[in-house]
Order: structure tokens, then sequence, then C-alpha cells
């Protein structure tokens, strides 16, 4: 075996011959090498610069004025700008224009992690190719293309030989997370990044018929060089998913397999030849959960990290190309579901799901052969692919059961105090209504118990969990409070941030920790001779004090506890203690 680069060397033990018997077909060869990028000219031996992407940028739109559009859409934490190209043949290159027009947009977007860059460079070739080489200009007729060629710019520009230990070329490349160690793909609904942020305002100006978010795979050794996958039926858009999976994939899964690619789904475990497969909804924290739940038809690609990286490339261009074709034949029935999911009001929000034991479907699997042997290093059996191909059958799951849900409220009231969450929804693009004048609301309040903490930090948040009960409550809304309608559009991505119990809500996140620590205590010399005429002059506390004595253990040897006990029942206790400030409508 030839190596062709260093990335291909360091993995020789893993992959065996995982290149044997896939056959990529030429489509590159571009007859003018001035917009050609820097890995077509390498043979794909490398990857561009960011600089490559600037100058191609500029380049595209100073050639082509009507039809290419390039904008900075953002500006990252080390100050770079964010590039996006709009293309379109019927010169609709801006929101208003595609809206006016008709035409459906897909955005594409490569690199959110930067190191698994096959987009930027696949996407690139595509736009060369509907314009100045003119062999894809067709695809153009019906659709537009909005490109984001690399989506986490600073992290791009981390740039080396050791960014991805199991991934095939290119020889150096860019990191997983951005300038402040933040994974964008954990970033969708918290949108802490000035990159997210950025991509947020693209999505809402845009809103495009179809996201494709372009990544490349770890994990695994199998034969597929293509996978992708979206958010499954069971989720937030229903009608979405099911035109996914009945017209979308089957366009993809011909078009990948007539230029000799080997499409697949996605796959998750590390041993999928036993393991098999499972499908499901995704959470809103990555794209395809989050354009789930905004109902925005989203799909994931995952190149296979070792294979190589012309392969991917064109794999990728493949892919976007098919999209492009689908979303012209297509466009009108994925409007309509899109115009569906987004008119549901289902009383019902899930937030978790299981595989129901009755799922017992298999799927052929195209696999590759391992051997298990025991490792002297870990101790443990150890995994090696043989390179190998096998074909099997396999579990293929669905995580169908609906474990928890919660149900939709008529609205949210948000008090004025808390800025940031409304910014939250601002950015979003969640429409709500501002008091001007303060209010009386009856509303149900969540009142937590103790909360739970994680013990390590996850994304530069302390995520927290914790028991809750319910109240009714007439609270005053102070002016500048907001009344979320859950009677929108994003509705339920409004539930799924606001509801404590939601995975991926605001307060799992921890923008509420504040609320769960008391902040006025009492001293004992003045609780001890308040709890004696509290027990005097109440009998049932007296009586009620005793059962605690006698039943919890714990408590008896507290003395805190006891007088905490009773300064829980005098009127100087926080009636708001651990109260959260959303309310129900
Ligand atoms: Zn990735």
């Amino acid at each position: 075996m030839k190596f062709r680069s260093r990335a291909d060397a360091l993995l020789v033990p893993l992959v065996g011959a995982a290149l044997v018997g896939i056959a990529t077909p030429a489509v590159t060869a571009a007859a003018d090498t001035n917009l050609q990028t820097i890995s077509e000219r390498s043979g794909f031996r490398v990857t561009g610069r960011y600089d490559e992407v600037e100058r191609l940028c500029a380049q595209f739109a100073k050639s082509f004025p009507g039809s290419v559009r390039s904008f900075e859409f953002g500006r990252t934490p080390e100050g770079r700008p964010m590039l996006a190209l709009a293309v379109s043949k019927s010169g609709a290159l801006t929101p208003d224009d595609a809206r006016e027009r008709g035409v459906p947009v897909m955005l594409a977007q490569g690199g959110i992690h930067a190191g698994e860059i096959d987009g930027k460079d696949a996407g690139l070739m595509l736009l060369r190719d509907m314009t100045v080489r003119g062999t894809k200009r067709e695809l153009l007729d019906q659709a537009n293309f909005l490109f984001v060629p690399i989506f986490n710019v600073d992290g791009h520009e981390r740039f080396s030989r050791y960014c991805r230990i199991n991934q095939r070329g290119p020889e150096e490349c860019g990191w997983r997370t951005n300038a402040r160690n933040l994974n964008l793909n954990r970033d969708y609904v918290k949108a802490d990044t000035l990159e997210m942020r950025a991509m947020i305002r693209v999505l809402r100006e845009w809103q495009p018929d179809l996201y494709a978010d372009l990544h490349v795979t770890d994990g695994a050794d199998y034969q597929y060089d293509v996978t992708y996958g979206w958010s499954g039926a069971s989720g937030w858009s229903p009608a979405i998913s099911a035109w996914i999976e009945d017209t979308l994939r089957p366009a993809l899964d011909r078009g990948l397999r007539a230029m000799g690619h080997i499409p697949g789904r996605l796959i998750f475990t590390d041993d999928p030849l036993t393991a098999g497969l499972v499908d499901g909804a995704v959470d809103p924290r990555l794209s395809t959960g989050y354009g789930d739940a905004r109902h925005i038809p989203t799909v994931l690609l995952e190149n296979h990290s070792l294979k190589p990286y012309d392969q991917r490339v064109l794999g990728t261009y493949v892919f976007l190309e098919h999209i492009l074709r689908t979303l012209a034949r297509e466009g009108s029935v994925l409007r309509a579901a899109i115009a569906r999911d987004r008119a549901n009001r289902s009383a019902s929000i899930p937030l978790a799901w299981r595989v129901p034991d009755s799922d017992t479907r298999t799927i052929e699997f195209l696999g590759i052969e391992s051997r298990r042997t025991l490792s002297p290093i870990s101790g443990e059996v150890r995994i090696e692919w043989t390179g190998k191909p096998v074909t099997a059958r396999v579990p293929f799951r669905s995580a169908s059961e609906v474990t928890a849900s919660v149900t939709r409220p008529a609205a949210y009231w948000i008090p004025a105090s808390w800025q940031e969450v409304i910014e939250k929804l601002d950015l979003h693009g969640i429409a709500y209504e501002r008091i001007t004048a303060p209010r009386d609301v009856v509303v149900e309040m969540t009142r937590f118990g103790a909360p739970k903490f994680d013990v390590e930090q996850f994304e530069g948040h302390v995520r927290v969990t914790a028991p809750a009960t319910t109240e009714r409550r007439r609270e005053r809304y102070p002016a500048g409070s907001v009344r979320v309608s859950t009677d929108q559009p994003l509705g339920t991505l409004a539930v799924l941030m606001l509801e404590p119990s939601s995975p991926d809500s605001l307060f799992q996140w921890g923008f509420f920790n504040s609320i769960l620590s008391p902040t006025e205590y009492v001293e004992s010399y003045i609780m001890e001779p308040m709890a004696e005429r509290m027990l005097a002059e109440d009998p049932k506390l007296a009586a009620e004090f005793l059962k605690k004595i006698d039943s919890d253990e714990a408590f008896r040897g507290n003395p805190r506890a006891r007088l905490q006990w009773f300064y829980e029942r005098t009127p100087f206790y926080d009636e708001r203690a651990r109260l959260y400030p959303v309310g129900r409508e």
C-alpha cells in the first residue's frame, strides 16, 4: 500500500485494507485552474488555509456578480470574518429575493468540526462546476445554493498534522472546537458562541429548505464511505422526517451509488456488526435535533474517516449535488411537509425515547471483519479491523417509544429580570409579547427540590437537574416581562428551552443556577425560642415534628436540619426558594 500522507502512515495497524474494493470516479479535472482548490491541485493530499476561502469567495463574487454573492455573516472570537456564498441562477442572492422567487434553498456548512473539512473542498468544487466550468450549471435551475465553507473558522486555523488521529487525510487540518474550546455542535440551543449566534441569524433570515451539516466520522470501520442521518420520525417534525426517509434518502443513495460510493445510515456504535444500528430523535443541542425542533429539514453527513480524502470529498460533492437535484424536483412537496410541521401544535411534546422491545427489525450491513485479541497494554480485549469486507444482517432499531414528555402550555411568562433568557428567545426568533405595565397572572410554577449538579463542567456550563413539584400561584409580572405563546411555529422550540425537564432547557444548562441556593438564613439563638413558641402554640406542628424525629434518623442527628425545619415553617423563610421563575399559563 502506498501512503498518501502522514496520517495514513499513522493508521496502518488500524485500518488494514480499508481501501479495497471502492471505486470513485473522477469528477474533478477542472479546465480553469484559476478557481481550482488547493486540495484538487495537490491531488487531495492537502487542504487550503482560510486565506484560500477568502480569496475564492471574493473571486467567485467578482467573476459572477449576478449569480454569486459573498457575504460576511459574523466574526469569530479571534476576529476572523465568517464568510458565506449565495449562489443563484435567478439572481436571488438575498433572503428576500429567494423568498420572492420561491426557489428552494439548500444551506450547506463545512467544518463545524474544523478537522472534518471535506465539505469545504467539495462545496468549492461544486460551486466552480456550477459557474466557471459550467458542467453542473443546471443544478441552479430550480434551487439556490447557500454555502458556508467553514463554520468553525478559528478552529480551522488551529492547523496541524495532529488534528485527527483516525482520519485518512488531508495531511494537515484544523481542530474540533472553537477558540474558546467549545464544540459548536453542542451549542445550537444555548448559543454561547459568536459563531453559533451568527449561524442562527443565517437560519432565521434565509429559512433554508434543507440544511446540510458536513462531518467526518470517528469510530468503527465498515465499507460505507458516505453515511448520513437526520432526526427520526418520533421527534418534533414527523412530516419532514418522513420526506427525508421516503424521498431524499432513495435519491441520494441512487446518486451516490451511481458514482461508485457506498452510502449508508449513520453508525454510532463501535461494533456495528454485533450491536447493529439505532436511529431516533436527536437532542436540539445538535444540528439535526435543532433543525427538527424548528422545522428546518436538516441532514448530517458523516463521511467515513478511514476512507481517503479524495474519495470523501468527491462523495460530499455527489451528496450536495443530489440534494440540489431533489430540491429542484421535490421542493414543493418538501415545503408542504415543512408547513405541516410548522402548523403542528400537538398537546404533548416528547423529550426522551427508547427502543421498544417489539422492535426486532434487521438490516443488511456492509461491515469490515474484526479480530479480538487480549491487549497487553489495556489488559482488555481489543478490536483490530482486518480490512476484509463482510455482509451480515444486524439489528436496526428505532428509539420510537416516548419515555418522557411535557404538555404544551398556552404560554410561558418570563419575568423582566431574566433578560439573558429573553435575549436567547430573540436570537432564535421566538416571538413573544412584552408587557409595558405590571400584570397579575395565574400561572403554574415549578418548585425544585435538592438540585443535582454535574461534577464536571460540560461545554462551559455546570449542568443541573432537580426534582420538581408544581403549584398554582398568582404572580405579579413587572413591566418588561414577556409572554411567550406556544401557538407559533417555534412553539416547540420554546417548550424545549423553557421546560426544566427538557435536557436542553436553559435550566439544565445552568442558566437559572442562582435560584437554587437560599440567600437568607437564621441564627440558632433566634430560632430556638421561636421554635419553642411554635411547638407550644401548634399541637399539630408538634406532632409532625415528633414524627419526623422518630422516623428520620439523619434528621434526628442533625441539629442544623432540625432548626431549619422550623425556620422553613416561619413567614421569614424565602417563599420563593428554588421557585423556577418561568410560569406556565
Ligand atoms: Zn463532526
